[in-house]
């Protein structure tokens, strides 16, 4: 590593280790604020770093020093602060050169723009290049993140092994389709037509979906949402042959193509655990026992069911809870898990089939009510790429961690590396 000048400075953006569940960054703050955040799973670089036999001093080499910063999360100044008082006391290796950081960021300088209060990357081949990185759209996907305060997108790699790349941000832009299209059109997605992902209030926008609790939600089939009493029983609806603009609750030419999108399964989980919690009788042993476990959450989320990923797990896991439970409850519950861990994360059950069919009907016993989430497992699990594994639970817990560390080494480089002022 290093050969390539640069490349560890964009690693840092998707070089941290995993966070349990996919979090809004509201979420992020909530949770840690509530001080059950699951833990992040950084490793300090281990792959790399071999305890050393000799007691001789080691002058690091260039990557060492890159891999250093980068675990210690260092922004820019910090790591040149610490690079040239290395070099004062000369602990450094002969390779290392004190202005490397601050040539990188000129260096990406030109694939990026700023204009209608968006920072974005102009040129995605150029970018990869200068990375040496191969481009190849289909092992690549697109990760477009929004909230009422920014819009951004990101670049991430199939499987993870490469670095996620930043492709737009903007701290001005409210999440709204116009927001949506004005910033595929400035990373010219039309192009390289990468498949893409976010939430679900995302994929209604990319897809040009009306918002909002709808009659006809699903982009892929003519599912009726308020038909409840036909949910569980009807598995094939008529399918839609085209989302067109004014007809059955689209709204607008869709972004992308429908078979571009990829299912977001952490939203489906989210999605599960809310018509399970509704589901229960909040007089009961099992609801008290959440509440127990979440005395800070409102009585409002409680009852809605509304928890972020590390707090499902977290309810997973405990044993007390489940003891809990009533007998259909604890079916309903189990096949839940079954579900977690063979099907929406990265290990794909040879049975899953069987595993979400399963929770299907334990669902239907205990009365949950089929959003659109279960009708997609109900419906459309054909749907779903085959390389799930590659492509779930992972991709948008580590957008967060990558996001929020990005945010954290670039504050302000976004903006003064485009002659923006925004902050
Ligand atoms: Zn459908």
């Amino acid at each position: 590593m290093g050969a390539v000048p640069g490349i560890h400075q964009l690693r840092d953006v998707g070089g941290e280790g995993v966070q349990q569940g996919m979090l809004k960054m509201e979420d992020a703050m909530e949770i840690s604020s509530e001080g059950s955040a699951g833990s992040s799973s950084h490793e300090m670089g281990d792959e790399d770093f071999a305890p050393r036999t000799t007691s001789e001093p080691h002058f690091p080499s260039q990557s060492e020093l890159d891999d250093l910063i980068r675990d210690l999360g260092l922004t820019k100044s910090g790591a040149e602060l610490l690079t040239s008082r290395m070099k004062e006391w000369n602990l450094l290796g002969e390779d290392c050169r004190t202005s490397v950081y601050r040539k990188r960021h000129e260096e990406f300088e030109i694939y990026y723009d700023f204009s209608d209060d968006m920072c974005y990357c102009k040129d995605a081949t150029g970018l990869f290049t200068a990375l040496g990185l191969e481009h190849d759209p289909a092992e690549w996907r697109l990760f477009i993140d929004s909230s009422t305060r920014s819009l951004k997108a990101v670049l991430l790699h199939n499987g993870n092994k490469n670095p996620s790349l930043p492709l737009a941000h903007s701290v001005q832009k409210k999440e709204n389709y116009h927001n949506v299209k004005q910033l595929l059109e400035k990373i010219n997605y039309a192009e390289f037509k990468w498949d893409v992902c976010g939430d679900f209030k995302m994929l209604a926008f990319l897809l040009g979906l009306q918002g909002g609790y709808t009659k006809y939600s699903c982009f892929l089939c003519l599912w009726d949402s308020r038909a409840d009493d036909d949910h569980y029983n009807k598995v094939h609806w008529p399918p839609r042959v085209e989302l067109q603009p004014g007809m059955l609750n689209v709204l607008r030419q869709p972004l992308v193509d429908s078979k571009k999108v990829l299912l977001p399964p952490l939203h489906i989980k989210l999605g599960l655990i809310k018509q399970f919690v509704k589901a229960l009788d909040f007089g009961g042993e099992t609801f008290q026992e959440i509440c127990l476990m979440f005395p800070k959450l409102s009585e409002a989320k409680l009852k809605g069911g509304i928890f972020v990923g590390p707090q499902v797990n977290k309810m997973l896991k405990l044993e007390k809870l489940e003891r809990a439970m009533t007998k259909v409850e604890r079916e309903a519950w189990c096949s839940f898990r079954d579900v977690v861990c063979g099907f929406l994360g990265n290990h794909k059950d040879p049975n899953y089939k069987q595993i979400v069919a399963k929770l299907i009907e334990n669902f239907r016993k205990l009365g949950c009510r089929m959003s659109l989430k279960i009708h997609f497992l109900h419906s459309h699990l054909d749907f779903y790429p085959e390389n799930l594994g590659a492509v779930s639970e992972e991709h948008g817990e580590r957008f967060h961690q990558d996001i929020a560390t990005m945010e954290r080494r670039y504050q302000g480089q976004w903006n003064t590396m485009m002659g923006g002022e925004r902050g």
